[in-house]
C-alpha cells in the first residue's frame, strides 16, 4: 500500500472535493467552482470574437437522439440511463418490500425517454439538422454540460460526472481542421498561461470488444483524436485535459447536417474536461489558491 496520503484524499481533506461515499461522484467546494467559473472566463476570452452560438442542454438527452448516435455500438459499458417506478401501487407495495428486505427493487424501473449526456455536443447535432441546411458561414456552437460515464475510478481525474465545455464547428473539411488545429494552439497557450506544461498526443477512444479494436486502430491511423495532456496522479500516465477530435462527415451523415449547397458538412469538437483542468491547477499550484503564483492568478482572477 502507497504510505503517502492519496491526492483525492488530500482534497477531500482541504474540502475542495466532497465525499458522497461513491468513487467519481463528488460536491465541489465554493472555491473549486471559483476555479472552474475563472477558467471558463478565460476560454470565453479566448474564443470570445469567434462568434460561437451559445447553447446550454442539461445533462440528460432523449434518448431516440442517443440510440441514433451509435454510443451503445461504440461505449455500452460507459452509458447511463434513467429509469423510473411507472407501476401501479401493488408494484408499489412490492418496490417497499424488497426494499425493506434489502433485495433488488430496481428490477421493476422502466426506461424514460432521458438518458444522461455522454458528452456535450450529443444532442447539439439533431437539434442543428432540425434547422435545415447550415448558413454559407457553417456552424460553431458553445456548449458546456455535466456529462456521465460509468467509470468509476479512485482518480480523482476519472469523475462519473463532469463538466465538459465544447465548442463544436461545422463546415468544409478544411474549415472544420483548421478550427481544430487552431484550437489545438489556443489550448497549449492557455495551459501555459495558467503555468501548466502540456503535451499533446495522438489518442483514441476505447470502443467496446472485439469489433472496437478496428475503430482504435482507424481513429489513430487517421489522425481523427488529439489529446491535451497534463501530469496529475502520475507523471509517467498524464492526464487528458482538452481533446480536440475530427469526425470527419460522419455525423454531418448520420444526423443530416448539410452545407449551404447540400453538400454533407463535416464536424469537429474541441472539450475542455473542466474539473481535470481544475485538479491539474491544484496538483501543479498547491491546494490553497491564494498561494499560487501572481501571474497564473492574474491570468485567471484580472
Ligand atoms: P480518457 O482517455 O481520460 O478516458 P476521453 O478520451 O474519454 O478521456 P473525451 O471523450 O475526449 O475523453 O472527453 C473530452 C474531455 O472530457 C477529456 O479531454 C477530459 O478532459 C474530460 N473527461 C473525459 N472523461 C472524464 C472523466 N471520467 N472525468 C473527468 N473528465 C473527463
Ligand atoms: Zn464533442
Ligand atoms: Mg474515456
Amino acid at each position: 500500500m502507497d504510505m503517502q496520503t492519496s491526492f483525492l484524499d488530500r482534497l477531500f481533506e482541504a474540502g475542495l472535493l466532497i465525499d458522497t461515499g461513491i468513487d467519481g461522484l463528488y460536491g465541489r467546494s465554493g472555491q473549486f467552482e471559483e476555479v472552474i467559473a475563472a477558467f471558463e472566463r478565460l476560454i470565453d476570452k479566448v474564443g470570445g470574437a469567434d462568434g460561437a452560438e451559445a447553447m446550454r442542454f442539461p445533462p440528460g438527452m432523449n434518448r431516440a437522439f442517443f440510440e441514433k448516435s451509435g454510443y451503445m455500438k461504440s461505449f455500452p459499458q460507459l452509458a447511463g440511463t434513467v429509469h423510473s417506478f411507472c407501476g401501479s401501487e401493488l408494484d408499489h407495495v412490492s418496490l417497499l418490500q424488497c426494499m425493506e428486505v434489502g433485495e433488488d427493487w430496481t428490477k421493476g424501473q422502466e426506461a424514460t425517454d432521458i438518458v444522461l449526456t455522454p458528452a456535450a455536443c450529443y444532442p447539439l447535432y439533431p437539434t442543428v439538422a432540425k434547422r435545415g441546411n447550415l448558413p454559407k458561414t457553417g456552424g460553431l456552437f458553445d456548449l458546456q454540460s455535466y456529462c456521465f460515464r460509468h467509470e468509476p475510478s479512485k482518480d480523482p481525474a476519472r469523475q462519473q460526472l463532469f463538466r465538459m465545455r465544447e465548442y463544436v464547428c461545422m463546415g468544409s473539411e478544411q474549415h472544420v481542421t483548421d478550427f481544430r488545429q487552431r484550437w489545438m494552439d489556443r489550448g497549449v497557450e492557455m495551459m501555459k498561461a495558467v503555468g501548466l506544461e502540456v503535451t499533446i498526443d495522438i489518442a483514441n477512444d476505447p470502443f467496446f470488444g472485439r469489433a472496437g479494436k478496428m475503430l482504435v486502430n482507424n481513429q489513430r491511423d487517421q489522425n481523427l483524436k488529439f489529446e491535451l495532456l497534463i501530469p496529475i496522479t502520475s507523471a509517467a500516465n498524464p492526464t487528458a485535459c482538452m481533446s480536440f477530435n475530427y469526425h470527419q462527415d460522419a455525423f454531418g451523415t448520420k444526423w443530416g447536417l448539410n452545407l449551404e449547397d447540400g453538400s454533407v458538412a463535416h464536424t469537429a469538437c474541441v472539450g475542455f474536461g473542466l474539473e481535470r483542468i481544475a485538479l491539474a491547477l491544484f496538483h501543479h499550484h498547491g491546494l490553497d489558491v491564494k498561494q499560487w503564483p501572481a501571474n497564473v492568478r492574474k491570468a485567471l482572477w484580472g
